[in-house]
């Protein structure tokens, strides 16, 4: 029986040196395959520290230091008692939320107060600052704490700002109220957002946050709706009530016009 043609001949034909040095020029299997899932190990380890470190980018905390525009000044008074404080969890800041307080108390420093304590009421809420009419601004988290605002997923994300109310309004529900002095409460609202808006200013300075970006700034209510908050309708539920023309939409706009203002400034 002939034998196939190709079947020894490769052997014969390589010179015995010769057939040395083939064999050490190709790295054995076992060796090929541990080169291999070294390598993948590597690149699989420097993905994973990639997204981590992106995940873990938290924002640098700031000391806001307002441009005299602004006509705010902010007192850190940290909540220190206050269980949400002491959880002591960071953020790095998306975005900023604006809520109402829903009771008639104008003075930020009541809030201030009233929240360092464990759990203020009985709940674990803090959010990062209180703000009235006339500017002053108690911030009682830093801004890039993990707050508990929300009630929900844009706690993780986003500064929770709580504007304070007037005193001539009684609640006679959740959203609801009765209005004593007309005048009075509307005052103190259209200050109370003029405020607002140059507080948000200054804070998407600091952050470098677009206004205009869809989610970036987003009320109580808005984020509710989306089911990423609590189920609340401030601060839109005291715009409607006093008849005032405010909407989000306004807020946003107004927020991104005075951050013209500073970005101006603040070029040479
Ligand atoms: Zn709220």
């Amino acid at each position: 029986m002939q034998t196939h043609p190709e079947s020894n001949a490769p052997e014969t034909q390589i010179h015995p040196a010769a057939r040395h040095l083939r064999r050490r020029r190709r790295p054995p299997l076992p060796v090929l395959l541990c080169f291999s899932a070294a390598l993948l190990l590597v690149l699989i380890g420097l993905f994973l520290l990639l997204r981590g470190s992106d995940r873990e980018a938290y924002s640098e905390n700031i000391t806001l230091s307002p441009d005299a525009r602004s006509e705010i000044t902010v007192t850190e008074r940290y909540a220190v008692l206050n269980s949400c404080y002491l959880a002591n969890q960071k953020i790095r800041v998306e975005g900023l939320m604006l809520h109402s307080v829903g009771t008639p108390q104008p003075r930020a420093e009541v809030f201030a107060k009233q929240f360092n304590t464990f759990q203020p009421n009985g709940r674990e809420v803090c959010p990062h600052a209180f703000l009235q009419a006339d500017g002053t601004v108690y911030q009682i988290l830093p801004w890039n704490h993990y707050g508990w605002h929300a009630g929900g997923t844009t706690n993780r994300t986003h500064i929770g700002i709580e504007m304070c109310e007037p005193d001539c309004i009684v609640y006679t529900g959740p959203t609801t109220f009765d209005v004593l002095d007309a005048p009075a409460a509307r005052a103190y609202a259209e200050e109370t957002y003029r405020s607002a808006v140059h507080l948000f200013a200054e804070l998407c300075l600091a952050y470098d946050l677009d206004p205009l970006e869809e989610g970036v700034i987003v009320s109580h209510g808005e984020a509710g709706a989306q089911g990423t908050a609590s189920d609340h309708t401030d601060p839109e539920h005291l715009w409607q009530g006093l008849d005032l023309p405010y909407t989000m939409d306004t807020f946003r706009t107004d927020v991104a016009e005075h951050l013209d203002l500073l970005q101006n400034e603040e070029a040479p």
